[in-house]
């Protein structure tokens, strides 16, 4: 079945409504099959700049739109999200090469952040402080920052861009949204269309899909008052490095490398389940990829054992035309690096157990033991379906080696007792840890995010939209002059 295409975003940009676009035709390809399914409009260097000035003129006349309306508005897009749901996921299906499952449940959490972005309207926007002059009243209140630029990957396509997106417009401000390109439609041109159908006013909203150029220029540009970026850390430590030159807010969300530690005390099945879906969900494309399998020595027999079945029942292929477990890489230079990993790891002395196939952008679901610190597989973000396993001998040992990478994601601590395991929780550097469950959760009311080179401590979801989204104002009243001393 060929997928719907809307003639308007073949030729057209999103300008805060379609407009005529000077750049090139950008192919549209699907990665299970290399066919080129349609195209967008890419946007140039010149295109941000007419974003960012079409967005600054907008942008007061959209904060000032009354709080319910805004609410209703978003309400209206979560409501186009669910009922589009058949082309959203067909696209993100074919253009990133989801699995039906995984396309559905990005979807349905991405309806839950319009659902919240809805609430961010109507909370409470400052407080009241006390003053000791008499008759001063002192105002604080959250204000929007002007424009928020967002950096999206194509992992996630919808989800990470539409988390920060939604949420900056609730809270009053203009966004221009940079997709990857090759995730500009489903991450890209439908939501552009979601948003305009959901009545958000012209000149709001923006999508420019093109590649790192237009982004660094999204970054550069003056009335860009903030950049939300979501991708590698190489990316974003450039990113961060021009933002505090322009001291410009920056939120970066970047790599990982996630460590499941299992103990000798841990529910095996629980846990090698826990550890497939961790390494293999999606590819392994996922920034909370389980990418470190660390089990206690006395059952790391076991634990290979368990998670090899479960990794050689799991079925690769084209998740259009046939039901599979694993689809294909986002194109051949990620799969071909994933079998480079492999292939330098076990060069120095690790062993596949299962999988270990490339072909062309599919890769089998692999388990990869006799693992140690210096190889590629250990030390290295992969993004692929790989499951590398380590043994340690004590809970120390454990806590160390999990320590030992300079990301700070996610992690996961399998064990029978929750004490033991809140214990070495306590000790790992990572945003996130997961007791007796795996790295890759995600729930869109608690706040998100890593440290060390995972990210620079902005976090997403929650409570945290409100700090993240707006900047702040102190307003103190006089009803009369005062007189000071010159
Ligand atoms: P990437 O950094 O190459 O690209 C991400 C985005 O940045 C794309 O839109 C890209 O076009 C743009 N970009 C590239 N160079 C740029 C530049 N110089 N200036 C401005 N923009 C630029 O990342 P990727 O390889 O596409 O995505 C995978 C990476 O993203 C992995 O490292 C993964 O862990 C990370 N990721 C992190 C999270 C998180 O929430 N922490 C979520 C998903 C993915």
């Amino acid at each position: 079945m060929d997928m719907p295409v809307n003639p308007v975003w073949q030729q057209h940009l999103f300008l805060g409504g379609w407009q005529t676009g000077e750049g090139e035709p950008l192919a549209v390809t699907e990665p299970a099959t290399g066919e080129r399914l349609s195209q967008v409009k890419a946007a140039t260097p010149a295109d941000v700049d007419r974003a960012a000035t079409i967005a600054r003129d907008a942008q007061q006349r959209w904060a000032a739109v009354p709080f319910d309306q805004k609410a209703e508005i978003l309400r209206t897009a979560a409501a186009l999200l669910k009922e589009r749901a058949g082309e959203i996921n067909g696209w993100n299906t074919r253009e990133c090469g989801s699995i039906g499952p995984k396309a559905e449940w990005e979807l349905q959490a991405t309806y839950e952040q319009a659902q919240m972005a809805a609430a961010l309207p109507m909370q409470p926007s400052g407080q009241i402080f006390p003053s000791n002059l008499p008759g001063k009243r002192n105002y604080w209140q959250r204000i929007p920052l002007g424009t928020v630029g967002v950096i999206a990957p194509w992992n996630f396509p919808i989800l990470l861009s539409m988390r920060s997106v939604l949420p900056a417009l609730a809270l009053g401000n203009c966004v221009i949204l940079k997709p990857d390109p090759k995730s500009s439609v489903c991450g890209g041109a439908l939501m552009a269309q979601v948003l305009q159908d959901a009545g958000l006013p012209e000149g709001v909203f923006h999508v420019l899909p093109g590649g790192p150029e237009v982004g660094q220029a999204l970054v550069e540009h003056p009335l860009v008052k903030m950049i939300s970026f979501t991708g590698s850390t190489a990316v974003g430590r450039k990113i961060g490095e021009t933002c505090g030159r322009m001291l410009k807010k920056a939120a970066l969300e970047l790599g990982g490398n996630n460590a499941q530690v299992v103990l000798d005390d841990a529910d095996l099945d629980a846990a090698s389940s826990c550890g497939a879906w961790g390494s293999f969900l999606h590819q392994g494309q996922i920034c909370m990829q389980t990418g470190r399998h660390l089990v206690h020595r006395s059952v790391a027999d076991a634990y290979i054992e368990r998670l090899a079945a479960r990794a050689g029942n799991l079925a690769c292929g084209d998740p259009w035309r046939q039901q599979v477990h694993l689809g294909p890489l986002i194109n051949e230079a990620q799969a071909r690096r994933v079998e480079d990993i492999l292939q330098r790891s076990v060069a120095m002395g690790a062993r596949i157990v299962v999988g270990g196939r490339r072909r062309g952008n599919f890769v089998d679901a692999t388990v990869i033991a006799d693992v140690t610190p210096d190889m590629p597989v250990f030390s290295e973000e992969i993004f692929g379906p790989v499951a590398p396993v380590m043994a340690f001998d004590s809970d120390d040992q454990a806590t160390d080696l999990v320590n030992e990478s300079p990301y700070g994601l996610a992690a996961a601590i399998h064990s029978g007792s929750t004490e033991r395991a809140r214990r070495i929780a306590e000790r790992i550097r990572v945003g996130m840890v997961h007791i007796n469950d795996q790295t890759v959760n995600n729930e869109f009311q608690v706040p998100f995010g890593g440290l060390g080179s995972s990210g620079n401590s902005g976090r997403f979801g929650g409570p945290a939209n409100l700090d993240e989204f707006t900047t702040s104002q102190w307003v103190s009243v006089l009803d009369e002059g005062i007189q000071y001393p010159f």
